[in-house]
Parts: C-alpha cells; structure tokens; sequence
C-alpha cells in the first residue's frame, strides 16, 4: 500500500534526523498532510503506529495536521480550495489552476530529547 511506503520513509528521515541531531529519543512528530497529497492520513497513521514497532521509534508520537489544498485559478487569479481534478474556479468558472498548497506531506516539527 501507498501509505505504508510513505510511513517507511518516515521513519527513515526520522532516523536521519535523530542522527544528524545527535537525539537521544525523538517523542514527537508533527506533520503537514496535504488533502491532495494523494495519501489517507488515517491508512497513514494506522500504517506508521504498526511499523514504528519494529523500530526505535515505539514511543515517538503522530500528529497530522490536515492541510486544505489552496488551488490559484489561472484565468481570474483567486484562490479556491478543490479537492479533485479538474480544478474549476467558482468565482469565474475556469478550469484548471496552480496548486499551492496542500499537495504535499512535510515534516512541521519534531519533539526531541537530547542525551
Ligand atoms: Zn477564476
């Protein structure tokens, strides 16, 4: 499944930054979750809760911030919030537009403890 690759890679930038930080344990992580990142944020979180596990990061806590997508209509330039292609703009009935935001999962912070 998606999700569980994306918890993978989660863990290994968490490995990453435990290292580069020189942490003792990372306690939290906080994410940006795109609606339109392509992801389930709950088949996310149920996919990490199971492979942190195996891992060193059993305590190291989840939070997802769901981020609404922000989509700039081309033709009049407002800003809207679709959920799905084709974009349509409700204020001039265009379709298509720029995302810019929420199409991306991102790291907002994380909670560490040092040795
Ligand atoms: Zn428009």
């Amino acid at each position: 499944m998606h999700e569980y690759s994306l918890a993978n890679n989660l863990i290994e930038i968490l490995r990453e930054q435990k290292k580069e930080k020189k942490a003792k344990k990372i306690l939290k992580v906080e994410l940006d979750f795109g609606k339109l990142s392509g992801a389930e944020p709950f088949l996310f979180e149920e996919a990490f809760e199971i492979l942190k596990k195996e891992t060193e990061f059993k305590e190291t806590e989840l939070k997802i911030n769901i981020i609404e997508p922000e989509i700039k209509c081309l033709k009049c330039g407002k800003i809207f919030n679709a959920l799905s292609f084709p974009f349509l703009c409700p204020f001039c009935e265009n379709f298509g537009g720029e995302i810019i935001k929420g199409d991306k999962i991102f790291i907002k912070s994380l909670v560490i403890e040092n040795f």
